[in-house]
């Protein structure tokens, strides 16, 4: 996957230059300051890239939504194949996903399932109706990689157990 797109920063002098690759919409520095998280490398052994703060973030706090195309789940169940548990898939309710799999659809996806951490989730999705958040279910200081819960279901797909 290689797109690219600049970065969505306003400063005093214009539009940043940079170009930005996975963190749509900002480049790097601009994910930072605007969105208080990052994107790079996981701790985890191969698991690619994973979501790091940049501050520290409270209990219950919410950390970065989980943006994407709002499917309704006839739609998503068409667009994958039973086989491609790999997608970024999210279910607001019984009828509706959202779909993070676009590059376009920001930073939340990046965020890593706990498994080969060694440590325990630091936060979980919430559902506030019309969209999901991921948010801080321990404190989180500047620094930590942001660890989800993907679920049973999705453990078992990923043989993860
Ligand atoms: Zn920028």
């Amino acid at each position: 996957m290689n797109v690219t797109r600049r970065c969505a920063h306003i400063g005093d002098k214009g539009r940043c230059k940079r170009m930005t690759t996975v963190t749509h919409p900002f480049c790097g520095q601009h994910t930072r300051e605007h969105l208080f998280v990052t994107v790079k490398k996981s701790l985890i052994p191969k698991a690619g890239l994973g979501l790091f703060a940049e501050k520290a973030f409270s209990v219950d706090e919410r950390i970065v939504e989980y943006s994407g195309e709002k499917l309704t789940t006839a739609q998503y169940d068409r667009r994958y194949d039973k086989d491609s548990m790999g997608s970024y898939g999210i279910s607001l309710s019984e009828n509706f996903v959202i779909d993070a799999r676009q590059t376009t659809s920001g930073v939340a996806r990046y965020a890593c399932d706990y498994h080969g951490s060694g440590k325990k989730p630091n936060a979980e999705y919430v559902n506030f109706g019309s969209r999901i958040w991921i948010v801080a279910t321990r404190r989180i200081k500047a620094g930590d990689e942001i660890l989800t819960d993907y679920g049973d279901d999705m453990h078992r797909a990923l043989g993860l157990e």
